[in-house]
């Protein structure tokens, strides 16, 4: 069939909408007609070659929501009208799948950055070759998107879909990094160092449990006063003022908790030096540089640093649970969005690159009325 995307032809190319040729799902996919897709900062380091670096032409997209128009003979558990948000490719064989740790699947690269299916087919063409796509297994800057039915969640129909999709990745990474991997309970103190989507829908989420103390640090002022609104007891611009020296007045005894998003070496240290014992630091940011550790202080206090990908989420588990969430008005992630029109693709990217925009949400399709 044909469809539109936004195809990148270069490394660092803008997002083109031109018309491609879809092919029909496999025994295990899911055709999805797109009704939007959020836009991620993973879509412009795949478009820059830093990450997954794909070859071009490109359709990248990892964040979208639809309604499922076709599913291949192997899917049981989905059906043609399902609602639904796509999210990161796993296999469901390997053996971190097995343990419920999708996040972490054997197969993560080639399943999300493979550029094609893992048997090296690809569902989308252009002047009959193949272009590169399965990005995230989904390529959803498009009007229709093939998914695998492991990445493909089923959402309640009464939620606004055209806001969903970003729940299948960056507010997924963020809220699921203080729901999961960190757990944080009422009561306890938490760190965000970062006040992008990942690290706005952490502070949401730290207040949906009712975290005692949540300190947000950055160096936007108009930021940090968007964290204060959204729930942050507390702000520190570290441009302006002495990092270590506010948290310990604001927590004399450390913080339980750190979740740093900007991957700089010394905001981490700002954390970690600040810390209770027995602290557990969360980190998602990609950095340039090595971050080195006073180890002796892991030894000695019993400190703990994590690495997190995608919130350790279980997604058939955790995006339904983020939609009731949102649904009861314990989550409300609506208030990071701003939504673009498809056309305005290059638009929306540029200001979530100068952060203008905190998650920009392109609206490809229509499902009301
Ligand atoms: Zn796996
Ligand atoms: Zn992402």
């Amino acid at each position: 069939m044909e469809i539109t995307a936004a195809v990148v032809k270069q490394k660092g190319g803008s997002f083109d909408l031109e018309k491609i040729q879809l092919d029909a799902p496999k025994s295990d996919e899911v055709l999805v007609r797109i009704i939007a897709s959020g836009t991620c900062h993973t879509d412009m380091a795949a478009r820059d070659q830093l990450m997954g670096t794909p070859t071009f032409p490109v359709v990248l997209g990892h964040e979208g929501s639809g309604i499922i128009e076709q599913v291949g003979e192997n899917v049981h558990h989905l059906q043609v009208g399902d609602h639904v948000v796509l999210t990161f490719g796993y296999c469901g064989d390997c053996g971190k799948c097995q343990r419920g740790l999708p996040a972490y699947c054997e197969n993560f690269l080639p399943l999300n950055f493979g550029g094609s299916r893992m048997d090296g087919s690809h569902s989308h063409h252009q002047n009959g070759k193949g272009i590169q796509d399965n990005f995230f297994s989904q390529s959803s800057f498009a009007t229709y998107s093939i998914a695998h039915k492991n990445n493909v969640i089923k959402v309640r129909k009464d939620a606004p879909l055209e806001l969903l999709g970003p729940l299948g990745c960056g507010i997924q990474t963020g809220s699921g990094a203080v729901l999961n991997s960190l757990a944080v309970t009422a009561g306890e103190s938490i760190i965000i160092s970062g006040t992008g989507a990942v690290g706005l829908a952490g502070l949401l989420a730290a207040k949906a449990v009712s975290a005692g103390t949540i300190v947000a640090v950055d160096i936007n002022e108009e930021r940090l006063a968007f964290a204060t609104k959204l729930g942050a007891t507390h702000t520190i611009n570290s441009k302006k003022e002495d990092v270590t020296t506010r948290l310990k007045e604001i927590a004399p005894k450390g913080f339980d908790y750190g979740f740093d998003t900007t991957g700089i070496p010394e905001v981490i240290q700002n954390s970690l030096a600040t810390l209770a014992s027995h602290g557990k630091m969360g980190i998602v940011g990609v950095a340039k540089r090595p971050l080195e550790l006073e180890m002796n202080s892991f030894v000695a206090t019993g400190l703990q640093i994590i690495g997190i990908v995608e919130g350790d989420s279980v997604p058939n588990v955790f995006i339904p649970r983020l939609v009731d969430m949102y649904m009861n008005g314990q989550f409300p992630f609506d208030k990071l969005i701003k939504t673009y029109a498809f056309e305005d693709i290059n638009q929306a990217i540029e200001d979530s690159e100068t952060g203008k925009t905190i998650k920009p949400v392109l609206l490809i399709g229509d499902y009301k009325g």
